[in-house]
């Protein structure tokens, strides 16, 4: 057998491997997660992994003597990745194995673990050459349910792990075929779990198990779908600029061809990367290439942070001409097409003005000159229907992650009437648990990753009566559906932060706490006011790791907090948080979250006398324990929290808010009226800044406060259904 055929076999061997893992655990965990299905589900794993991995190494033309032995440990002094449901395998053999003493001696190890790679903050763990808190006297405590990393662990060599375990700079020896086999079997897992609403992140092994061995409410809420476990995986740092793409070809389309809308935009990486990590927008706006329909588009933005108000004028002036040449410029209109996938008029709402005008005159001519020509066949006008039975209700999006502007939908969609059929729509290459809560609650559910044209079809041909982009302008792949006509009624709602300027959007889900008087001068659609805050959030965890402040690196002084992402940060207001740090001697902590740029932010803050504290992005069990500890959480002006707002109020913690112009800067006043806290809404920016000084203030504000009232409201869902049907009437 020559040798590339040895390698077919061990590439279909693996493909046989991950997908009978798949089915197994697909099969298994459709019916709930409970300690026994989860031990027959890793029985049979066991046994599949047993018998490929057998197979395999008895089809090597010249097989290497394996030297793993009992008691040789080298390999167990790393930090060992998983998947939760390994961790929580694990847990339930300790849980009915193991001696209380044993448990008491375990939990102190993963205890002292946890201490040690906590403050690590996911990062670097591969270099990690600690012992496995689960090794005893040099043997695995827990053999018969180690994770399936430890049991494609082979070597030919023990001097080879050696070396690794004493420098570790280097990986240790992964003999094959078992960790291919290994490897295969765990993507079958995940896959299998993503399938079932399981989280199948690779997260810290011993973390977890630390986790789920002392807090049964965490592995209950993990079983719901919840992501809880996100403070044990690892993450990976940006390190330097990416190196420029070579420029791929653009354009190219035959005469009948149709436009995809999912070009290759790897030209732009550098670009992205100038824009997002260093906030250089004149670079980024200079990288090439700049002849071409992406580019034209990508220059169709404003940068996210600014060092003064009068760059905000500057910029937008800079955006509307890059829009003047993108319609002069010569290109096939299916490039154009191609090009809304780059659209980010997101970055425009974070200058805080009203965009109406703008944002239509572009939503004009995406949709007429463009859309119209490309796909004319998804662009004429649909009759309502007049016809009995249930409303055929659709939802689509292209992210739906826990934190997205989408996932919140998901309370709409569960809370639905039996009158209402509802449809789903993901758009993005890959599934995640956010997106099988969609799965869940919709009558059907279509994961759509690929080309507009078909998808757009499918939708048409399912004569929908309303179709609604939870946050349409959050993802430019939803902007290029929302231009085209896929049913008679066409909604934007709540996670676009303003209009779309769609002329294809006819409605604005909204909420009547949030928007101000006149309103309605702020949209291109016609604004519909739901009830009180107009969400229906699903309440989510709200489990912690018991961190205190010295874990953050923080003193034992009060706690001020800005959650807020840098880009809602403005520089008008920055004099506001001047004084606070003046007036109460603290600094206020921020997020340095990747990719918004942060790092001009702080310049900026810093240098108007801000004592500003920038934490690094934190998991979302590190984020509750630091709510928590807040002793005022200090809104963004203009653009005020959304989740993050929940999330604080529903730790009992006080959000102090100062209502903008518009209904972005208006949603922690909607929230803290739900949840009766309305002491926090300051009336102007003096009061702003005395609640956040005035402790006594802040305490009897929070004194009526109910955070439940914010969860699981379903007011809304019945005003919604109410307006949806009205409107769908001919
Ligand atoms: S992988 Fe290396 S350290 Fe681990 S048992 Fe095998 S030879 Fe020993
Ligand atoms: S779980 Fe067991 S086999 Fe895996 S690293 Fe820890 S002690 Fe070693």
């Amino acid at each position: 057998m020559s040798e590339s055929g040895d390698r077919t076999d061990l590439a279909s061997e693996s493909d046989a491997t991950e997908k009978a893992v798949e089915f197994v655990a697909s099969s298994r965990l459709r019916r709930g997660a409970s300690a026994h299905q989860i031990q027959g589900l890793f029985r049979k794993i066991d046994l599949v992994l047993d018998t490929k991995i057998g197979e395999a190494q008895a089809r090597q033309p010249h097989p290497v003597p394996i030297a793993c032995h009992a008691g040789c440990d080298h390999c167990c002094h790393r930090v060992v990745f998983s998947t939760d449901l390994e961790a929580m395998a694990a847990a339930i053999h300790i849980q009915q194995r193991f001696s209380n003493a044993q448990k008491e001696a375990l939990e102190g190890n993963l205890a002292e673990y946890a201490k040690h790679i906590g403050p690590k903050m996911g990062r670097d763990l591969g270099l990690d050459r600690r012992p496995c808190p689960l090794l005893e006297d040099g043997l695995c405590s827990i053999y018969e349910v180690r994770p399936i990393s430890c049991r494609s662990q082979f070597s030919a060599s023990v001097e080879a792990c050696r070396e690794a375990r004493d420098n570790p700079g280097i990986e240790f020896p992964a003999s094959q075929p078992e960790s291919a086999i290994g490897s295969a079997a765990a993507a079958g897992l995940r896959s299998g779990m993503s399938a079932s609403g399981l989280w199948p992140n690779s997260v810290d092994f011993a973390r977890v198990l630390g986790i789920v061995l002392t807090d049964e409410e965490a592995c209950e809420y993990y079983r719901s779908g919840q992501a809880i476990f996100e403070i044990a995986e690892p993450v990976a740092e940006v390190k330097s600029h990416p190196l420029a793409q070579p420029t791929p070809k653009h354009g190219g389309y035959g005469e009948e061809e149709e436009a995809t809308g999912q070009p290759d935009d790897s030209c732009l990486t550098q670009a992205r990367f100038l824009l997002k990590a260093d906030g250089d927008a004149e670079s980024a706006f200079a990288q090439g290439p700049v002849d071409s329909a992406l580019h034209q588009m990508f220059r169709m933005q404003v940068p996210l942070s600014y060092g003064h108000t009068d760059e905000i004028e500057y910029w937008r002036n800079r955006m509307i001409r890059a829009f003047e040449e993108f319609k002069a410029s010569p290109f096939d209109a299916r490039e154009k097409f191609d090009a809304i996938s780059v659209y980010n008029p997101l970055s425009l709402s974070y200058q805080q003005r009203n965009d109406k005008e703008l944002l239509s005159d572009i939503g004009d001519y995406l949709t007429h000159e463009i859309s119209a020509t490309v796909f004319p066949d998804l662009c004429r006008p649909l009759p309502k229907r007049r016809r009995q039975g249930k409303l055929k209700v659709g939802y689509i999006a292209a992210q739906l992650s826990q934190t997205s502007g989408s996932y919140w939908a998901s309370g709409w969609l569960k809370n639905h009437s039996k009158d209402v059929e509802a449809y789903a729509y993901y758009l993005a290459p890959t599934l995640d648990p956010g997106a099988v809560q969609y799965q869940r609650y919709a009558h059907k559910f279509y994961h759509c990753p690929g080309p507009v044209g078909p998808t757009a079809r499918l939708i048409k041909e399912q004569n929908l009566d309303v179709l609604i982009y939870p946050d349409v302008t959050a993802e430019a792949r939803s902007i290029q559906f929302a231009t085209l006509r896929l049913a008679p009624v066409q909604c934007a709602a709540w996670g676009c932060p303003e209009t779309t300027g769609l002329p294809n959007v006819d409605y604005f889900l909204s909420s009547e706490w949030m928007e101000p008087e006149y309103a309605q001068a702020h949209y291109r659609e016609m604004l519909v006011l739901l009830p009180g805050a107009g969400i229906c959030y699903p309440r989510p965890s709200r489990s912690g790791m018991g961190w205190t402040k010295s874990h953050f690196g923080l003193d034992d002084g009060p706690l001020y907090l800005c959650t807020q992402l840098p880009p809602k940060l403005l520089p008008q207001w920055d004099g506001l948080f001047r004084e606070i740090c003046d007036r109460t001697g603290r600094p206020i902590v921020f997020f340095s979250y990747p990719y918004t740029a942060a790092a001009a932010t702080e310049r900026r803050l810093k240098a108007a006398g801000v004592r500003a504290i920038f934490m690094p992005i934190l998991n979302v069990m590190q984020f509750y324990d630091l709510l928590a500890l807040a002793d005022a959480t200090l809104d963004s002006v203009g653009w005020s929290g959304g989740i993050t707002t929940l999330l604080t109020l529903q730790q009992g913690r006080p959000v102090i808010t100062l209502p903008g112009e518009f209904r972005r800067g208006r949603q922690s006043m909607a929230f803290l009226r739900a949840a009766n806290a309305p002491g926090l809404i300051a009336a102007d920016a003096n009061d702003y800044v005395d609640l956040a000084i005035n402790a006594d203030r802040r305490q009897s504000a929070l004194e009526t406060m109910h955070p439940d009232a914010l969860f699981d409201n379903t007011e809304s869902v019945r005003a919604l259904e109410d307006f949806l049907f009205s409107a769908c009437r001919d």
